[in-house]
């Protein structure tokens, strides 16, 4: 028998798959402050990005290390079950490239953010942020005569 109900079930795992997490609030906090509007996670986009800024046909992505094997100290293949999680962890890898891939296709500017570059002192995230928002609103005007002339 499941003890939980259906409601507490949904709310768990509600709280398990939040992807409010504090990389993410700092990255919106930021954005809001420089009053770039965004939309959160539009399910209908490959992907799901995490912020969507539709005036700058941007998507963010914030990326937990772990979860997409970034190429750094905060990823360790886990010791037991290696072989499971190798093999879990390049789905989501390949699954990710596609999804940027699709992105573009259709337009979007695709940004990742990795987590452990959000963990550094909030000043240095906070340089890094803004130099990523120099660079789109620089590239949008070349990038929409690429695309669409
Ligand atoms: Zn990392």
């Amino acid at each position: 028998m499941d003890v939980h109900t259906k409601e507490q079930r949904h709310f768990n795992m509600s709280r398990i798959c939040s992807k409010n997490t504090k990389p993410e609030l700092l990255v919106r906090k930021y954005l809001w402050s420089k009053r770039y509007r965004y939309c959160l996670q539009k399910n209908d986009l490959p992907g799901k990005p995490d912020i969507v800024l539709p005036r700058y046909n941007v998507v963010i992505f914030i990326n937990g290390c772990f979860w997409h094997m970034h190429n750094c100290k905060k990823f360790v293949l886990p010791s037991t079950n290696t072989e499971f999680w190798y093999d879990k962890l390049s789905k989501n890898k390949l699954r990710d490239k596609k999804n940027y891939r699709k992105l573009k296709k259709m337009g979007w500017i695709c940004i990742k953010i990795w987590e452990c570059q959000l963990s550094k002192n909030e000043k240095k995230v906070l340089e890094k942020l803004h130099s990523i928002l120099i660079d789109i609103k620089e590239s949008i005007s070349t990038e929409h005569i690429n695309n669409f002339v």
